[in-house]
């Protein structure tokens, strides 16, 4: 970097730091500006674009916000005024998407999209979020992994099969290549200054897929942290934790100027001590742009952290925007032939229907309202209650104006069955109290035909169809078939399965279960969206 006396002076006061004598001091006044050009003056910027929580390749429909192909133009932008700028993604882009649900060439696309256009925009480090392990076979990681031009992060997770655990690999070359814990990378700027780099990411244990082993965030980044620090002048990390996690591995690495964290879906910028916690929003509505400047001969570092809308007002970069383009055909093309209009219009909003996910997984809500009793309407057995869970919904958006298919498709981009049982009353009790337990998360219910109480000495307690829940009861419930997998958050106990042999489920707390008839088309029990797309259009 060149930098005249007064110039450097002026960015020291921006930054901060003192200035370095050493480049000046020894110089004549005369000289000065021809030999500093080409002397190494001790400072070195690097500059890492971050996105976060990215499930859309596309502008919202609901406010133009967003878009890959403009991060693109970012990121060209922030390369041509800097070569060592580092474009990073903390967790969370495979799954899941309406895309990412379609079939296209006869395979479920399952992410591929994302991974393409990541590739096409640049990317070039991301940690694993726990959406890279929604798929429940091993084999749609595996492709992605493959796909991608980019290196996936993550040191307290591995691959576990029957016969071994390893880490993470892409398949290159005839061989494998491994899934790093961390890293290093040499930066070097125009006047020779060199920067040892060295980042380390960890993720969130969520626990879901069989082939996934986690251990303790904190320890993995401890191994790595001292694996890094010996050998680099800046470590960083890279994050798909809990504000809260990320919080404590800031106060275990107080050298740490930078983590890049995820997952909690909207901006946040959490100082604690010297270490600045960044989260974008989700979606690359925003992106940080983060300058980390380094002084060599003080040893000190700086950051400067811009949180930059991605709006109407940034061009697209054009092939990122080809790629885009392609995937967008394929959904479109995909969706009609699926029996969906994505463009249809279903229903006109007269106020802004909140999807957020900090709304739908803490209390009962207007959509949650909605989808539960577009449930009970499409039922066939006369349910008394409906229940589903509020990660089946995943827009993460407050909804405006006229609601598209696409739209209800994005809200539920997993779609499923609609299944209804009876169900003993004391599972009903266990199931409304580990959604409780859930607040906060994905597992909370959405339900409707069921009211929330207290006893008198405070507890919770329940009512359905407007009578106390008795334990000794049979009640008829429709629900999303997903909770009857178990895999839902602290509901293992509601896994059920029809007995191929007769009557009965196999669990003994469920006396009959009733699935939609294959082929029956005009059952909208078979898909949960055309339930929800058919209440609301009647509405
Ligand atoms: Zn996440």
């Amino acid at each position: 970097m060149r930098f005249s006396f007064f110039s450097l002076l002026f960015l020291c006061l921006i930054f901060g730091c003192s200035p370095v004598k050493k480049s000046t001091e020894n110089t004549p006044a005369s000289s000065a500006a021809t030999t500093e050009s080409v002397k190494d003056d001790g400072i070195i910027e690097i500059v890492f674009l971050q996105m976060n929580d990215v499930y859309e390749i596309t502008p919202a429909l609901s406010d133009n916000t967003g878009g890959m192909a403009r991060v693109a133009t970012i990121r060209k932008e922030l390369l041509a005024k800097n070569p060592n700028t580092v474009t990073v993604l903390a967790g969370d882009f495979i799954s899941p998407s309406v895309t990412g649900t379609l079939k296209h060439e006869g395979k479920r696309i399952r992410g591929k999209q994302m991974v393409e256009v990541m590739n096409a925009l640049g990317v070039e480090w991301v940690v694993f979020g726990n959406h890279e392990f929604d798929y429940s076979d091993p084999a749609d990681l595996q492709a992605r992994l493959d796909e991608s031009n980019f290196t996936w992060m993550a040191a307290n997770a591995r691959y576990k099969t029957k016969t071994w655990t390893m880490q993470f690999f892409k398949n290159r070359n005839g061989g494998q290549e491994i899934c790093p814990d961390y890293l290093t990378r040499t930066f070097k700027d125009a006047d020779g200054t060199t920067l040892e780099l060295g980042v380390f990411a960890v993720m969130i244990n969520s626990g879901q897929q069989p082939y996934v082993e986690y251990s303790d965030w904190a320890a993995a980044a401890q191994r790595c942290y001292d694996a890094l620090a010996p050998k680099t002048d800046v470590c960083i990390a890279m994050t798909h934790l809990a504000i809260d996690e990320d919080k404590k591995l800031a106060k275990m690495f107080p050298k740490l100027p930078l983590v890049m964290g995820g997952h909690e879906h909207e901006n946040a910028r959490v100082p604690v001590g010297d270490v600045i916690i960044a989260k974008a929003d989700a979606n690359a509505r925003t992106v940080y742009v983060h300058t980390l400047r380094y002084d060599k001969n003080q040893k000190t570092c700086t950051l400067r952290s811009e949180l930059k809308n991605v709006n109407a007002t940034i061009s697209d970069e054009p092939s990122t925007a080809a790629v885009v383009a392609k995937w967008e055909k394929i959904k479109n093309d995909s969706l009609a032939s699926a029996g969906f209009a994505p463009y249809k219009l279903v229903r006109k909003l007269d106020q802004p229907l909140d999807c957020r996910e900090s709304t739908i997984r803490n209390q009962q809500a207007p959509v949650g309202a909605m989808l539960t009793a577009a449930m009970l309407a499409v039922a066939r057995h006369k349910p008394v209650c409906s229940l589903v869970n509020s990660g089946s919904m995943r827009v993460d958006d407050k909804l405006t104006g006229s609601l598209s298919e696409l739209d209800v498709l994005r809200i539920l981009p997993f779609g499923g069955a609609l299944v209804e049982v009876e169900m003993k009353g004391s599972l009903l009790r266990r199931t409304m109290n580990a959604s409780e337990g859930n607040r906060g998360g994905g597992g909370y219910l959405q339900y409707a035909g069921i009211q929330k109480t207290e006893t008198a000495k405070g507890e919770i307690d329940w009512q359905v169809a407007g009578r106390p829940l008795n334990d000794n009861d049979i009640y008829r419930v429709v629900l999303g078939e997903f909770l009857l997998t178990g895999k839902e958050h602290g509901m293992a106990f509601l896994k059920t399965e029809s007995k191929p042999e007769g009557p009965g489920t196999t669990n003994p707390e469920v006396l009959s279960l009733l699935k939609p008839a294959p082929g029956d088309n005009t059952d909208l029990r078979r898909d949960i969206r055309l339930a929800f797309i058919q209440y609301l259009r009647g509405q």
